[in-house]
Formats: structure tokens, C-alpha cells, sequence
């Protein structure tokens, strides 16, 4: 399977799928590890992610270009590649919380108590997409190794370049060996792992999310959907527009728009809507592409050329349906190969176009007026996803009562895509946008494992419902 390098469009790496017997093997094998590995404990499992944390910062300039090569993109790469640690620090300290403590309790019969146990998965599948490939490979490969998991990652075929190194700084901790497994593939290797694993976490698009859901039913396994989203922002006439407008650009925009929480509907009211555009216009043009090189501008490339497609046809679709153009270009432009796309702003566009109904994955930004806070709630939950939003208003109270009626899983108040760097607030995805106990806050870690209860009878009493 040939790879394209996004800045080029030319084919630079290629990546060899495991066949399903290969797969199969390797499954097996990691399998059995994982009797060792949960029995190991969580200070010994902390201990071995935090000597490859050790490593992976030893290799994290090998890492960031590799990740640069698949994205084509460098300041979210750094911040990626920093994530990791953080990520293990955090993750480190709940599992450490959450196993100290053994749940020991009285029941409604006085004789008998209650232990909580867990039991966890033995091989956990992580299936995901090319716009973060590192941060949302890890996201939740971290806590389910700590939960006493064995994890093996397929990462996007669009962006393995990472894979080789992060693979690397894997195999130098023993104690990860047969626990820990990327392997590279498309979608064929995605289906397989769905049958080879005892529960998947999948993030990606509803469409791909769909076809997970109904492998995973056949093999009879849990399954967390991660999904799409097509974020709406609410900016009410009491909002600060200086600040609302630097934050909204930002959800928008920052990694070219290709994140799942990024804000891809603007409704503003009436009475500071020309002030609003006005100042979100001004500084969209500021924003520059990252070209000729990844540090001349704030925008890189789109990644995955299908995606160039999808923003290109919902814009046509929307000039062709009476959008107008504030800011930004008509379509994607392509520079020696690489496609990028501007911090485009419209107006004039109504819910029967694409752009406003269908995630763009792209750095656009349609702004429609609204009248009243009712009809703006409506315009927000008017979608079939449901992932996160924003509201921005003078008060914390004003914007709350509005965030309330919201129909997510998150909501930023008085500022933009908090759910980007804030993976402590627990939260469903709600609608099309997934399915699954939340991946963020500490109850994330349950997920992977079983729970079970060990019924004593403490006092050896005899049952009264006994025959004799
Ligand atoms: P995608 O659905 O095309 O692919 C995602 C992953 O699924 C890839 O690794 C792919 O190889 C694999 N895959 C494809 N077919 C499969 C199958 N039949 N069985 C198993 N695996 C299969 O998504 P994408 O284009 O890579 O990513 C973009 C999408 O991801 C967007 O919709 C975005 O909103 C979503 N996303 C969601 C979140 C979230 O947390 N909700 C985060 C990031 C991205």
C-alpha cells in the first residue's frame, strides 16, 4: 500500500499489512502476555510506561519529523508528541487512585458483604484516524495498559509513517513486549482486528464507526465509538466579540479544521453581527498558510486528499446555493502538490447546504444570524451529531442557561474546542457522534475492564432460604 506525503501529493513510504494469519499469530501471542502483565500490578505497569515515556522523549525529534512527514503539519505534531507524557502522568496517577482502593462493602442482607473486582479485557483493538495519528493512537491505549490490558493500535493508512518509531521505542521496554503492538493497514486489517480482540475503540468517521458497530455485534464484543461532529457556537448579544472572535477562529481553524471538535457553524445575534464578522474577517486574514515550509504559517496542508474533495464539494455546493465569500478562497488550492485551504469565512448560508449540515473537516467558517436564544439553541441541535459546542456570553449564568439546552457531550463556555486540551471533564458523545462510557475523566479507565463481584458470606452463617 503506497503512501502520498501531503506537502507533495507524491507517493513517499509504503506500508506492508499483517494478512489475517499473521495477525491471528501475533493476537495469540499478546494474548498470553497479557495473563503476566495483569498480574504484574499497576505500580509495575506504571513503571514501565513511565520508562517509555523515557524513551519516547530520547527519540522525540525522530518522532516529530515522521509525524511531520504524515501530516505535513508542525506545531500540532509538537504538541502530539508532548502529549504523551502528559498523557501517562495522568493516567499514572488515576489508575493509582482507583487500585488502591478495594470496594468493600455491607449488603441489604446483614450477613453477607460485597468486593468489588475487575477483571480486565485481555486484548483491547484501538482503531484510528489520520488528523492527530499519534495523540488519538494513544488516547485510550494508555489507560487501558494500565487497566491490565494488552493493546494492539492500527493507526490510519493515510499517515503510518510514525508507526516504524513509535514501534521502536516500544520494543526497548521489555515489560511491554507481547503488550504493546501497532501494526500498519487500511481498513481490511481494521475489520480483522474487530474479529481478533475482546473489545474495540474505535475513532473515525460514522460511516467507517457504522461498519465497526455491526462487526463488532457479530463478534459478540464492547465497542466505544469515537465519531464526527459538526460543532456549533452560539455568540450572544452580550458576548465579548474581541474575545469570541479569537477563540471561535482558533476551534475553526486550528489544525487546518481537521479535528473532530471543530466549530463548523457560527450563529450570532443579530444586534453585533456586523461587529462579530467584521472582527472575525480582519483576523482570518492574518492567518497564513504554512507554505513554502511548515513554519511560514498557521495552516498546513489537508491531509488526506478525499477530504480535499468533501471541503471542495460543500463549497461549491453552498456558492452554488447563494453563500458569499467574507474571507478565504472558493476552494482548496494546490501548491506543488499539497492542498491547502485558507481560513474561509461565509455568510449568507442557510440549512439546506451541505457545509452547514455535513462535517467539513476543513478551516471554514459559516456565520449565520440569529433572532432569538430559542431559535439559536434550535440551529445548534438542529444535526445528526452531537459532540461538542460553545457559548459565548457576558455571563457565566447567561451562557450556562443556553449550554444546558445544548444537545453534546461538551460545551466550552466563554471560550472554544476546550475538549482539544482538556481530557479531564467526563462526557458521552451524544446522537451520531459515538457511542460508549466517556474516554476522558477517571471513570474512562472502567471501561476496560469487567466488573465482578465477589458475594461473602463473612459470618458463615447458615441462609434462612437454605432447604435445611
Ligand atoms: P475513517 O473512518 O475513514 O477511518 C478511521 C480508521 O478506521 C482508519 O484507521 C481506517 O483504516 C479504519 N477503517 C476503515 N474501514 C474500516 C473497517 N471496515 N473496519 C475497521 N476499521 C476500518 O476516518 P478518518 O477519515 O481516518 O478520520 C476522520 C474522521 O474521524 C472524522 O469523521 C472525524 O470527526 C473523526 N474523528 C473523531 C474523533 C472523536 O474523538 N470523536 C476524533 C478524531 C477524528
Amino acid at each position: 500500500m503506497k503512501i502520498k506525503n501531503p506537502r507533495t501529493g507524491q507517493y513517499y513510504y509504503e506500508i506492508f499489512p499483517p494478512t489475517f494469519e499473521e495477525l491471528k499469530d501475533k493476537t495469540n501471542f499478546m494474548r498470553e502476555s497479557q495473563e503476566v502483565w495483569k498480574e504484574l500490578g499497576i505500580e509495575h505497569r506504571i513503571k514501565a510506561l513511565q520508562a517509555w515515556k523515557e524513551v519516547v522523549n530520547e527519540h522525540k525529534e525522530e518522532l516529530i519529523d515522521a509525524l511531520c512527514m504524515d501530516t505535513g503539519r508542525k506545531w500540532e505534531t509538537i504538541l502530539e508528541v508532548d502529549l504523551v507524557a502528559s498523557s501517562i502522568e495522568r493516567w499514572s496517577n488515576i489508575s493509582r487512585d482507583f487500585f488502591s482502593i478495594i470496594e468493600r462493602k455491607t449488603s441489604s442482607i446483614p450477613f453477607l458483604e460485597i468486593e468489588q473486582g475487575y477483571e480486565p479485557y485481555s486484548l483491547v483493538g484501538v482503531i484510528s484516524p489520520w488528523n492527530f495519528p499519534l495523540l488519538l493512537s494513544l488516547i485510550d491505549t494508555i489507560p487501558a495498559l494500565l487497566a491490565g490490558c494488552a493493546v494492539i493500535v492500527k493507526p490510519s493508512e493515510i499517515t503510518p509513517r510514525f508507526i516504524e518509531v513509535l514501534q521502536k521505542t516500544i520494543n526497548h521496554i521489555p515489560d511491554l513486549l507481547g503488550i504493546l503492538n501497532y501494526v500498519e493497514g487500511g481498513g481490511e486489517t481494521g475489520a480483522d482486528l474487530c474479529k481478533l480482540t475482546d473489545i474495540v475503540c474505535f475513532t473515525g468517521s460514522t460511516e467507517t464507526g457504522k461498519k465497526v458497530y455491526q462487526a463488532a455485534c457479530d463478534n459478540f464484543i464492547p465497542i466505544f465509538l469515537e465519531l464526527g461532529g459538526k460543532d456549533a457556537v452560539i455568540v450572544t448579544e452580550t458576548a465579548d466579540i474581541e474575545r469570541a472572535t479569537s477563540a471561535i477562529l482558533w476551534g475553526s481553524v486550528a489544525n487546518a479544521g481537521q479535528s473532530c471538535l471543530s466549530i463548523e457553524r457560527i450563529y450570532v445575534h443579530r444586534n453585533v453581527y456586523h461587529q462579530f464578522l467584521s472582527r472575525l474577517v480582519g483576523k482570518a486574514n492574518l492567518l497564513q498558510l504554512a507554505y513554502p515550509t511548515m513554519d511560514s504559517g498557521q495552516i498546513g496542508p489537508i491531509i488526506s486528499e478525499k477530504q480535499v474533495a468533501i471541503i471542495d464539494n460543500q463549497l461549491d455546493d453552498a456558492f452554488k446555493k447563494g453563500a458569499v465569500l467574507k474571507a478565504g478562497s472558493k476552494k482548496c488550492e494546490e501548491l506543488d502538490g499539497g492542498f491547502y485551504c485558507k481560513a474561509t469565512i461565509l455568510t449568507n448560508v442557510t440549512h439546506d447546504m451541505k457545509l452547514m449540515n455535513e462535517e467539513t473537516f476543513g478551516p471554514i467558517l459559516p456565520v449565520m444570524i440569529y433572532n432569538t436564544t430559542e431559535q439559536a439553541i434550535d440551529f445548534a441541535n438542529n444535526t445528526q451529531y452531537g459532540l461538542s459546542g460553545a457559548v459565548f456570553a457576558d455571563t457565566e449564568e447567561e451562557a450556562m442557561k443556553i449550554a444546558r439546552k445544548l444537545k453534546c457531550g461538551a460545551v466550552s463556555i466563554n471560550d472554544a474546542a476546550l475538549t482539544a486540551v482538556m481530557h479531564e471533564g467526563e462526557k458521552n458523545s451524544f446522537k451520531m457522534s459515538g457511542i460508549g462510557g466517556t474516554r476522558m475523566g477517571p471513570s474512562a479507565l472502567k471501561r476496560f475492564m469487567k466488573q465482578k463481584a465477589y458475594l461473602i458470606n463473612s459470618q458463615k452463617v447458615n441462609d434462612p432460604w437454605w432447604f435445611g
